[in-house]
């Protein structure tokens, strides 16, 4: 079995003005097609060759570099896209409203916590909000690693935010809160409330 790249259920300039077409067409087509290569040359003759991406980062060898960032890669960018949807129906359910609240004490506040997660990345990462315990939890992880792997913050992801410069340098370059606060205009919290009942 080998991985294929994630179709996009949308064009390169949905996103816009918040992430530009450009850097959408580059970041699918180039640097996530780039990982399902990485990640389909790293599998091939292995032991993990027939898993699923699941299985693969939940037992990672986190020693086995290419393997841990290329199967990182593909799986974080595969949920980025996702959150991201503008054509699905896009509102937040009362569930994970309650579940926000009851964690973070309000919306804001929940995005003010993974907003600094966020910026204080040093260098590549990502920022998570997690299903842990049946409860939330904001972590942010370095390069692609993720939450599902060994000795990652663990936890369920039902919301990345990829903050790699090739994520914004383009439109935003060093102003990565600019992009951050963008990327809060296009979640899709229809698709996160989705990801968080399905986790719960
Ligand atoms: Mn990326």
């Amino acid at each position: 079995m080998s991985f294929s790249l994630p179709k996009l259920e949308y064009s390169y300039d949905a996103l816009e003005p918040h992430i530009d077409a450009r850097t959408m067409e580059i970041h699918h087509s180039k640097h996530h097609q780039g990982y399902t290569n990485k990640l389909n040359a790293a599998l091939e003759g292995t032991v993990n060759e027939s898993k699923t991406i699941l299985d693969i980062l939940n037992n990672l060898d986190m020693t086995n570099m290419a393997l841990r960032n290329n199967a990182g890669g593909y799986y974080n960018h595969k949920l980025f896209w996702e959150v991201i949807d503008p054509n699905k129906e896009n509102s937040l359910s009362e569930n994970l409203k309650t579940a926000i609240s009851d964690a973070f004490g309000s919306f804001d506040a929940f995005k003010d916590v993974f907003s600094k997660a966020a910026a204080s990345r040093f260098g590549s990462g990502w920022a998570w909000l997690c299903v842990k315990n049946g409860t939330l939890e904001v972590c942010s992880t370095p390069n692609q690693d993720n939450p599902l792997m060994p000795n990652g913050c663990g936890g369920t992801p039902i919301l990345g935010l990829d903050v790699w410069e090739h994520a914004y340098y383009l439109n935003y370059q060093n102003r990565r809160p600019d992009y951050i606060n963008a990327f809060f205009e296009v979640v899709n919290w229809g698709v996160v409330s989705e990801k968080f009942d399905q986790a719960s």
